[in-house]
């Protein structure tokens, strides 16, 4: 417990969380430490893993370090459900990095909490494992995520139809503090609530803005901002989260809570995996609008204290989430420009890129693969190989490519430039969806973690090619294809 400081939200009013403990396991060994991300901290990962596995020892001597199960509300699915809270997460302390940015530090699937309502706490091994997949893959990805720090087994087996291993994720981000946070007070009618939970983000996330007259105005289009930003980060790389509840979006504006998350293989707006999305609320398109949706619901929970009137609350809540489209144009058209070798993208080059991907969608193509291939053209010309077999409908794609050099040649560099921007903005790997279910369940059901570790490798280099990788990058065959995804907690 060296480098895990006291919690600073253990200091808000009691009502914020309940100090639960974090439950013994049977066998509590650790399986990873993430020592890539513990150098970056300057921690020592293999006394870190111990000081985890310690907190989940059958016999706690000295006694368990105190910790804590956080309070939200939060829209399910649109519905809104006032009491939720960590039902099998605690939050362990903060960890301070060189530069002295905090972080906090929790177990998920550490046993049941003041706020479990259905289920039993626990994890299984599936689940953290593909958390911390995907973790360490956006963050190479450079798209703002959580992080796992450790996989720890816990020796028991947990019920889920057929009984699975146990293990706890413990994970970092730089809160945990969710829209749905800010939803648990405002719902009660608790406006002290709401205000210090304000005053805790901001001290956190944006100390900058302490002690300024519009802070609250202010804080709120960070928040926007973080949000326009993620999304057009999410869509470049095709990424469907799947489960955009607002108890999932964090205000610091990192992916959080991977369930049934998934890529798209071949590109479709319209493209749903989780099982329980079953009216495409969460679908890969849709998931801009439902990010200005939660951003609303967490203006309204602000509106006390952005004017002491509401007509000019609300007028300035409407200021700043009205910035959100223009916004996440603005970058949703600099990062799909740069997967074109684009380095000025504007709006202008949104039909361009509109059109690109209507042909992607009518040709069934794979998004990831084309993108990469299309990183040849530049070079090698309109008649890459490559990309060219992609596409039953090789003229439109053809017609498409002359509109595409043509606006390429008034970048500064059409050629080797263009290809070295598109090499670095178009990953070759990512966290295919069969690829993760085949290492999960490896480890899950076999105990084999080669696939695991490998696969781990190579979302860590996401940009740089190895032949010897092929099969990471190539789209699912047709027996391959995952087609839904599941909460599978
Ligand atoms: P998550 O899918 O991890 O975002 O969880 C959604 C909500 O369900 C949170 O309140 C969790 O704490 C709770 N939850 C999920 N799985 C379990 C479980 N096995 N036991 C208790 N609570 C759970
Ligand atoms: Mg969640």
């Amino acid at each position: 417990m060296h480098c895990i400081a006291r919690s600073s939200y253990a200091d808000l009013p009691p009502h914020f969380y309940a100090l639960d403990s974090v439950a013994a396991t049977a066998r509590p060994v650790v399986a990873r430490v993430n020592a890539a991300f513990c150098a970056e901290l300057g921690i020592e990962a293999v006394a870190f893993g111990e000081s985890l596995r310690r907190y989940l020892e059958p016999v706690a001597d000295p006694p368990r370090p105190p910790t804590l199960a956080q309070a939200y509300a939060g829209h399910q699915f649109g519905q809104f459900v006032p009491s939720l809270g960590d039902g099998r997460a605690h939050l362990l302390g903060e960890l301070v990095d060189a530069q002295g940015r905090r972080s906090d530090v929790q177990f998920k699937g550490s046993g049941r909490t003041f706020y479990s309502r259905g289920g039993d706490g626990r994890a299984t091994l599936g689940a953290v494992l593909r958390e911390y997949l995907l973790g360490e893959c956006f963050h190479a990805l450079g798209i703002p995520t959580t992080r796992g720090i450790a996989v720890l087994l816990t020796g028991e087996r947990v019920p889920r139809g057929v009984s699975k291993p146990g293990a706890v994720l413990a994970r970092v981000a730089a809160s945990y503090v969710r829209v749905g946070t800010f939803q648990f007070y405002a719902c009660r009618g608790d406006e002290d609530g709401v205000q210090r939970l304000a005053d805790y983000a901001i001290a956190r996330h944006d100390p900058d803005l302490v002690g300024t007259d519009d802070r609250y105005g202010a804080f709120l289009q960070r928040v926007m901002e973080r949000q326009a930003r993620l999304m057009a980060q999410w869509m470049s790389v095709g990424f469907i989260h799947g489960v955009m509840n607002t108890d999932n979006m964090a205000i610091a504006g990192e992916t959080i809570d991977y369930g049934p998350c998934a890529f798209l293989d071949q590109y479709d707006a319209k493209k749903v995996f989780s099982s329980i999305d079953e009216h495409g609320r969460y679908a890969y398109g849709n998931q801009p609008n439902i990010a200005i949706w939660n951003l609303a619901r967490l203006a309204e929970t602000l509106l006390p204290l952005l004017a002491p009137e509401e007509p000019a609350a609300i007028e300035r809540a409407h200021t700043v989430l009205a910035q959100f489209g223009p916004l996440y144009q603005a970058e949703y058209a600099r990062l799909f420009g740069r997967k074109l070798g684009l380095l000025q993208a504007t709006l202008v080059d949104l039909e361009l890129i509109s059109d690109l991907l209507a042909l992607l969608s009518a040709n069934g193509v794979d998004y990831t693969v084309f993108f990469r291939a299309l990183c040849e053209v530049p070079v090698q010309g309109p008649r890459a190989v490559a990309v060219s077999a992609l596409f039953a409908d090789t003229a439109g794609f053809a017609a498409w490519v002359v509109r595409w050099q043509a606006r390429l040649r008034v970048e500064p560099d059409a050629t080797e430039g263009a290809a070295r921007v598109m090499r670095a903005s178009n990953p070759a790997y990512i966290a295919r969806n069969h690829l993760v279910e085949a290492a999960l369940l490896a480890a899950e059901v076999d105990d084999d973690w080669g696939p695991f570790d490998q696969l781990l490798a190579v979302l860590r280099s996401p940009f740089v090619e190895r032949p010897e990788w092929a099969r990471y990058s190539a789209a699912p065959s047709a027996t391959e294809v995952v087609r839904q995804t599941y909460c599978g907690t």
